[in-house]
């Protein structure tokens, strides 16, 4: 079984029918990607680099980050490495960094509204990232994004500091894809309008589905309703997906719903573009891809968004998976 698994990792995600996708890796530090392309990753879908700030004692400077931004790009030899800037505050704190006591916190100070109030500290960041583009396919993502002027303001002050390292003729790669992640609610309903701007999106399925039913992805208490077969949630993933192609862009994942094989026949339908998942998990989700049919799960995702109950979903994914 385990030897099964692992002729996987060389081979490509294609679905019986021809639809191709692509599977990146999880990682939160720039060692991490030893050995992931031999683990079957084509790429990193999401780089967490609050790992980077949360393990310093102090700021990490440019060109710490630098360094550590160049070393994934390196190791993933021309592969994409999708970097996530800084998503702090909420659960995460930084020793150095005095955030303000919050009610709230999931609701608060967070992640890009954080880095749009510390032009410094995302510039420093901009800068790393972009220099690090010179070394590899690194695409920049911005988090926590929940409409227009956040996008865009997060846009202008990342062309700010290209045009900064253009001035002092400092290398940096040719294109570099900016996209979003899409994780909060008001972002995913707007995804019409953002897709025409962004190079692409990710879905960040662990907190959009916190933030689309209203509970806390840590609360045991609460844990019975988080659930990312939620028809609201299903509905959500459809309009962002359906937007990237209509705008000619393309829509990844990195929540935890990619790397679950249950899920996977729906993403299939749907039409998911990238999946971006923990390492662990690449063989198995694409021992299942290739078993999918395309038409088939797409005349699946039409029938289970019909269906009222999380429960449901997972029983007709259960059953799909069975008979196929
Ligand atoms: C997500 O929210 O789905 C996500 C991938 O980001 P994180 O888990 O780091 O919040
Ligand atoms: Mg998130």
């Amino acid at each position: 079984e385990q030897e099964s698994l692992k002729a996987y990792s060389s081979l490509s995600a294609v679905t019986k029918d021809g639809f191709s996708v692509e599977i990146a890796a999880n990682i939160g530090t720039p060692q991490e990607t030893a050995g992931l392309l031999d683990k079957g990753a084509e790429g990193v879908g999401l780089y967490r680099t609050e790992f980077l700030f949360m393990s310093a004692a102090d700021m990490p400077s440019e060109d710490m980050q630098f360094q550590a931004y160049r070393g994934a790009a390196e190791a993933m030899q021309g592969r994409p490495v999708i970097i996530r800037t800084l998503d702090i505050g909420g659960d995460k704190e930084l020793p150095y960094l005095a955030l303000p006591e919050e009610m709230n916190p999931f609701l608060g100070y967070r992640a890009i509204r954080l880095c749009l109030d510390r032009r410094e500290l995302f510039l420093a960041q901009l800068r790393a990232i972009i220099r690090a583009s010179a070394y590899g396919q690194v695409k920049i993502m911005f988090p926590m994004i929940s409409g227009m002027e956040e996008w865009r303001a997060a846009k202008a002050l990342y062309e700010e500091a290209r045009q900064q390292l253009i001035a002092e003729g400092v290398k940096i790669g040719e294109s570099i894809e900016v996209g979003i992640m899409i994780e909060i609610p008001s972002a995913a309903l707007l995804a019409d309008r953002l897709a025409k701007e962004v190079d692409f999106f990710s879905i960040g399925t662990n907190d959009l589905v916190q933030y689309t039913v209203a509970v806390d992805r840590m609360n045991e208490k609460v844990a019975y309703l988080y659930d990312y077969f939620h028809p609201s949630v299903l509905r959500l993933i459809k309009l962002v997906i359906d937007a990237s192609n209509k705008h000619g862009k393309w829509t990844g994942m990195c929540g935890s719903m990619a790397g679950d094989p249950l899920a996977a026949p729906l993403l299939v339908g749907l039409g998911l573009h990238e999946w971006s998942m923990s390492t662990s998990a690449i063989q198995r989700i694409k021992q299942t891809i290739t078993g999918l049919e395309r038409s088939s799960c797409e005349q699946l995702a039409e029938r289970l968004l019909e269906l009222d109950t999380p429960a449901e979903i997972r029983a007709g994914l259960t059953a799909f998976l069975q008979q196929n």
